[in-house]
């Protein structure tokens, strides 16, 4: 999609900073991070929000959470924990209409959130 932030961002069409990536996902800071760690795991692929994703795109989601957990142990919070969220919609407050998994750590963290 040529007018989405996180597709621009995954082409390297506008600039973020890049913890992790492959052929599949690429994984970025949060531009205004809620935790001492508060990354982004984006699919390469434009898929809306997780509402749009389809059977055929199950690998690729299991791949998402698989580099968010890759994150935190580079980013030094597994040991002590972090959180992986998806927002879809609005009653979530999805800001960003492109699939990503905030993986959030470094600090305790309440639940249920607000
Ligand atoms: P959402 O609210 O959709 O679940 O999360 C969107 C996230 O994307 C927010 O935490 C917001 O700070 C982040 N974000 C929005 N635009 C940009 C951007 O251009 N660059 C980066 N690195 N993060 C962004
Ligand atoms: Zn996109």
């Amino acid at each position: 999609m040529s007018d989405c932030i996180f597709c621009k961002i995954a082409n390297k069409q506008v600039p973020s900073t890049i913890v992790c990536e492959d052929e599949h996902a690429v994984a970025f800071r949060d531009l205004n991070p809620k935790a001492s760690t508060h990354v982004l795991v984006v699919p390469k692929k434009h898929i809306k929000d997780l509402r749009e994703a389809e059977p055929q795109d199950e690998q690729l989601l299991g791949h998402l959470l698989t580099m968010a957990a890759e994150v935190a142990k580079m980013d030094g919070v597994s040991e002590s924990g972090f959180r992986v969220v998806i927002n879809a919609g609005p009653d979530a407050g999805q800001s960003v209409d492109h699939l990503h998994v905030h993986v959030l750590g470094g600090r305790h963290l309440s639940w249920p959130p607000g």
